[in-house]
């Protein structure tokens, strides 16, 4: 028989009612999955999609204005400005970072608006937060 650990084996610890869930990652789920059923931005996304298989569509290097030049970085992911029927493949093409910067601002001053809180001056208009 194995000698008596001093100490409780990590799988006691482990046991998924006793493993704390972070709330910042549990909220993030809830957003993607909140994106992810939203019929609309679904199907534009997949119009997206389509339309760079079919070539009519070519992701384009970082277009995020840092100190007045662009930050030219690739991958980028297309970010939509519009969600209206017929503006699907008006996107902007952004790096995974300068399109979460974009994303999160665009949620804050949504839910800004909801509340009914005044956004103070212009939130960085020239990369076209809406
Ligand atoms: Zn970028």
């Amino acid at each position: 028989m194995p000698p008596k650990l001093p100490y409780r084996p990590i799988s006691d610890l482990l046991e998924p009612s006793r493993v704390k869930k972070n709330p910042f990652i549990e909220a993030r789920k809830r957003a993607v999955a909140g994106y992810r059923r939203d019929p609309v931005k679904v199907r534009a996304r997949k119009l997206v999609a389509n339309a760079i298989v079919r070539g009519d569509l070519m992701p384009l290097p970082c277009s995020w204005r840092v100190d007045g030049h662009a930050c030219g970085k690739m991958p980028t992911e297309a970010h939509h400005r519009s969600y209206e029927a017929g503006m699907e493949l008006d996107v902007q093409w952004l790096c995974e970072a300068h399109h979460d910067i974009l994303s999160t601002a665009a949620r804050n001053k949504a839910r800004r608006r909801r509340l009914g809180i005044v956004p103070s001056g212009t939130d960085d208009e020239q990369n076209g937060t809406q």
